[in-house]
């Protein structure tokens, strides 16, 4: 078999698993294996019949009274003890940041190599694979080695794709975890403001740099984002410095976004910031400095401050 581990949020589904679970098929399918499904926590029980619209063809739910949350080296665990009961060929996760963190504790604890963020594979004694590098910015060819392969998809590239299977059986694991597997856990939760379009979904995104000076500076960016119905994004520098939340950021360790429309006001569009805004469908770039890489990479570029160009877009579009 191929165990696919299905990602959620207390019982919410990360889609991603379903991209994940297009990749188990292939695999299994090319190991003349069937997929099934983990799904920790009792939480995600409910989950577990919607599966069988994507080629699972069994769904294990581990259960275990401390596993309402996420908690990295507990679902690891529990990962390890579903494998050493089962004996799948491969455990494939999301290429997330928790399926890679679950999946990198559960290299660790059978010494075993685990290829992160793959986009193909050609299975054998070896798994030839293709994994995305540097934020998507080049593909790797590697070989997998080990008894079990351990590996996580990249997300947003491979498409879900349904392959119904009629007869899916659900049964429980009950996991045995110690105290110690729970020391990393979720203790508290910020919610993000309600009312606001979220960064991944806008249509629109106002991003803003160092050349947007301090927290207050960026009063001018959220009202533009207001006046056109966006989000406001920003770099690594910004949250770095606590201008802006960490929910903010923008980039290979933010947030990817895909806008029709990215205004990046005194941003200079390093390699990690572009591989977060690349998907944009046009980027209007705000700079003092012609040369700066996003504005070489804009559809628009506004040589400028922004200080000054902003408002007067404001009044523009205030008419
Ligand atoms: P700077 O590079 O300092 O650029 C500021 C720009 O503002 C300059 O181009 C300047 O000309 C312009 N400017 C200054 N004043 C004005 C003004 N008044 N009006 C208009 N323009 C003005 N970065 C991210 O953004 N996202 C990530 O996810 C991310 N992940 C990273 C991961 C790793 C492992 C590493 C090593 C780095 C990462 N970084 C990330 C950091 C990245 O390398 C850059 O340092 C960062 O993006 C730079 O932020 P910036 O453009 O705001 O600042």
């Amino acid at each position: 078999m191929i165990i696919g581990i299905i990602e959620h949020d207390r019982g919410k589904l990360n889609s991603q698993s379903l991209e994940m679970l297009t990749l188990a098929r292939e695999v299994a399918a090319s190991e003349g294996v069937a997929v099934t499904a983990v799904l920790i926590g009792q939480n995600a029980a409910s989950l577990a019949d919607s599966l069988a619209t994507y080629g699972v063809n069994r769904a294990i739910v581990v259960t275990h009274d401390q596993l309402d949350d996420y908690a990295p080296e507990a679902w690891a665990e529990a990962v390890v003890q579903v494998a050493a009961a089962e004996s799948p060929k491969a455990i494939m996760a999301t290429g997330t940041e928790r399926g890679n963190e679950v999946m990198a504790h559960v290299a660790a604890r059978l010494d075993l190599p685990m290829a992160a963020n793959v986009t193909r594979v050609a299975t054998g004694d070896l798994y030839e694979v293709t994994r995305v590098r540097w934020g998507g910015s080049l593909l790797e060819e590697a070989r997998l080695p080990g008894e079990l392969k351990l590996l996580t998809v990249a997300p947003l590239t491979l498409p879900v794709s349904e392959a119904p299977v009629p007869d899916m059986t659900v049964t429980t694991f009950a996991a045995e975890l110690s105290n110690k597997a729970f020391r990393v856990r979720v203790t508290g939760r910020e919610l993000p403001e309600s009312d606001k379009v979220s960064l991944a979904e806008a249509r629109l995104v106002v991003g803003g740099g160092r050349g947007v000076g301090s927290a207050e500076g960026f009063t001018v960016l959220e009202e533009l984002a207001d006046l056109l119905g966006g989000a406001v994004g920003g770099s690594r520098v910004v949250t770095n410095l606590g201008w802006r939340p960490h929910a903010d950021q923008v980039g290979q360790t933010g947030t990817r976004i895909a806008p029709d429309l990215y205004i990046a006001c005194g941003i200079s569009g390093a390699i990690q910031h572009w591989v977060g805004c690349k998907g944009a469908k046009k980027i209007l770039a705000i700079n003092t400095d012609p040369e700066a890489p996003m504005m070489t990479k804009a559809d628009y570029a506004v040589i400028g401050d922004l200080h000054e160009v902003l408002p007067a877009l404001i009044a523009e579009l205030k008419g």
